[in-house]
């Protein structure tokens, strides 16, 4: 058996991060990964370019049970960290809106920091490695389909449930259970949300359609574009909100974020008059449903404040969200209260640690889900 110091299962984004602090430290580092390449999801994040940080990124843009988890690892390892490593590597980069840095050309300029990183730090890494068990003695012990591994650490950075044809397996959540962590209820997050019946015939067909909105949820408020689909609504405002969404609740859409004060002021109809503001055929399926069949001339107080009400606060109904297939992160994971938020090692298993997406800490879209895995791996990286 292959003794190592540290066994890093899954080589994503925190796997490799860790595996290279760890190993800068001069620990012997294995990563185990199951898919014949590391890195899959980074390869086609952020649209292939992977918007691998955000420079606001805090504490304020992550979901969790314990909102204040994440503090400690995100204020030790900051955004302007990884900006350095990315720029020391010679990456072109740009920042696209709302603080969201992207490579220039390729999201394999991150994956190729992270090797040429893991590969300095005379990091081990195993592809198409099926791991069977995981045991603890002395140490811990990993037997895959051909071989058997042991280390005094070993770190879970296997991530979430989603896009499972990227190779997301619940083997994470599994090691947590086996070795007595708590875990919250996991469900999609980042992901569009579908019609109801009556929405999706009068909003399905104008699949492509993108409109700019605000959206609330609590203290959450997203103002970015709406994007229709087939199936439901997705865009940037309706993945924030996708996290917050609970099964059953109806959200409002504010349709005119700008605030157009005076819009419907008595002329034409009002697929003309929001036609300026919308695209045409937006125009003509809210107003075919949201207002009065008639000339807006003819409308009666009521009905002008009604549709203006609706206007700000449209509320909309789903059936749900398109599952982990589409969801661009999993929601909740291994309980925080089981883990130091100093180094992410449990806190009744020394040596067992969790980082990145498999932890209760999920980011808003716009690049903080990365600097998560950074930050949490690097915490973990430098205990391990
Ligand atoms: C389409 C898409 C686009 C995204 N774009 C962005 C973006 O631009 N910016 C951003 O911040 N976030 C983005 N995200 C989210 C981001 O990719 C994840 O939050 C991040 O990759 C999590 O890192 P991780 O290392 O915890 O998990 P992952 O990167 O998912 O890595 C987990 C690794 O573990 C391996 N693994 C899983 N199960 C096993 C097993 N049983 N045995 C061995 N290995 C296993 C997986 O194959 C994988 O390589 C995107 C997600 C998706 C799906």
């Amino acid at each position: 058996m292959t003794p190592y110091d540290v066994i890093v299962l899954g080589g994503g984004a925190a796997g490799l991060f860790c595996a290279a602090a760890a190993g800068q430290r001069g620990r012997r580092v294995l990563v185990l990964e199951h898919n014949d390449r590391v890195g899959k999801k980074i390869t086609i994040s952020g649209g292939g370019r992977c918007n691998f940080t955000n420079i606001g990124a805090s504490p304020e843009n992550y979901l969790s049970s314990n909102p204040e988890f994440c503090r400690s690892a995100l204020a030790r390892y900051t955004p302007s960290d990884f900006l350095s490593l990315v720029e020391s590597h010679g990456i072109p980069w740009h920042e696209k809106k709302l603080g969201q840095l992207f490579c220039n050309t390729r999201s394999q300029d991150i994956i190729d920091l992270l090797l040429a990183e893991c590969s300095r730090a005379g990091v081990t890494i195993r592809c198409g490695a099926h791991i069977a068990e995981v045991a603890k003695g002395d140490c811990f012990r990993v037997r895959t389909a051909d071989s058997e591994f042991s280390a005094a650490s070993l770190v879970v950075a296997t991530g979430g449930l989603s896009f499972a044809k990227l190779g997301a397996s619940d083997l994470g959540y599994r090691i947590a259970r086996q070795f007595g962590l708590r875990l919250t209820g996991i469900r999609p997050g980042l992901v569009p949300l579908t019609f109801l019946g009556a929405e999706r015939e009068a909003f399905g067909p104008l699949s492509g359609v993108s409109l700019p909105v605000r959206i609330r949820h609590g203290h959450a408020v997203f103002e970015e574009s709406m994007l229709l689909t087939h199936r439901g609504f997705s865009g940037p405002a309706i993945l924030q909100i996708s996290s917050y969404w609970r099964e059953g609740e109806t959200l409002c859409i504010d349709l005119l974020p700008q605030g157009e004060s005076e819009v419907l002021p008595g002329r034409g109809t009002a697929v003309t008059q929001l036609s300026t503001l919308w695209p045409k055929r937006f125009a003509e399926a809210w107003c075919a449903r949201c207002t009065p069949d008639k000339p807006v001339a003819q409308w009666t107080a009521r009905e002008r404040e009604e549709t203006r009400r609706k206007l700000h606060a449209w509320p909309v109904d789903f059936s749900g969200t398109e599952g982990y297939p589409k969801a661009e992160v999993t929601l909740g994971g291994v309980d925080t209260r089981d883990l130091s938020s100093k180094t992410m090692e449990a806190r009744k298993v020394p040596g067992l640690y969790f980082i990145g997406e498999v932890v209760d800490v999920t980011g808003w879209l716009g690049g903080y889900n990365f600097q998560w895995a950074w930050a949490s791996a690097r915490a973990a990286g430098q205990a391990a």
